[in-house]
């Protein structure tokens, strides 16, 4: 703690929530980043549980995190995403952690997957299922339908899923697009995919569901 504190101070960046000068991420806006668990169902994937709302300072960060390479947030992001994951086993137990993999687009842009290091960051063991990168880049501005059908068969193996229980793992959840035709492939190799924990999901219409996670919704 002394030592960022010194780094900080030495090297002031800004805070990626609310711009004041000083850590990647405030103290103020990390502590909007303790988990809130919640859960939804998503068609073809199952429960969904994610840590917290795509909103604010959660998706600001995130998306610092993704796109503007500062990776230092995975250590503010990994105690969030480690709630979900660990939730999601804890009503699935013996199912093996999959993540979902970037585009190749998106990992040579970055130079790093976001879930694979959060994954990391977050001491979760994940089974490597899927080639590092599916081919399909571009999602952004797609509707639903389209999103769906742009990553029909983007998926690829790289060896049989028989047998397994698979927990899918991304960082966000939008449309559930993604999820769905990862999920989908999974199950077309003889996985049975028990649900996905994820980072953040976008705030529904009808606001976060539930906030409770029970065993038979
Ligand atoms: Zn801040």
């Amino acid at each position: 703690m002394i030592l960022a504190a010194v780094h900080a101070y030495l090297f002031p960046v800004p805070c990626v929530g609310c711009g004041i000068e000083g850590q990647t991420l405030c103290v103020a806006c990390s502590s909007t980043l303790a988990p809130s668990l919640s859960d939804e169902h998503i068609p073809g994937v199952g429960r969904v549980t994610s840590s917290l709302s795509y909103d604010g300072v959660a998706r600001a960060a995130l998306l610092a995190f993704k796109e503007q390479g500062r990776t230092a947030l995975a250590h503010g992001l990994a105690l969030p995403f480690a709630r979900a994951v660990g939730a999601a086993l804890q009503i699935h137990p013996g199912a093996v952690a999959v993540a979902v993999p970037s585009t190749r687009a998106a990992r040579r842009r970055r130079g790093y997957e976001p879930v694979r290091l959060l994954a990391s960051r977050a001491g979760i063991r994940l089974t490597p299922l899927f080639l590092p990168a599916r081919p399909h880049a571009v999602q952004k501005g797609l509707g639903v339908a389209d999103r769906a059908r742009n990553i029909d068969g983007a998926f690829e193996l790289v060896r049989p899923a028989r047998g397994l229980r698979v927990l899918l793992l991304d960082d966000v959840v939008t449309s559930g697009a993604t999820l769905s035709a990862a999920a989908g492939v999974l199950r077309a190799s003889g996985a049975e995919v028990v649900g996905a924990a994820v980072l953040a999901a976008t705030p529904r219409r009808d606001g976060r569901s539930s906030g409770m996670l029970s065993k038979s919704a």
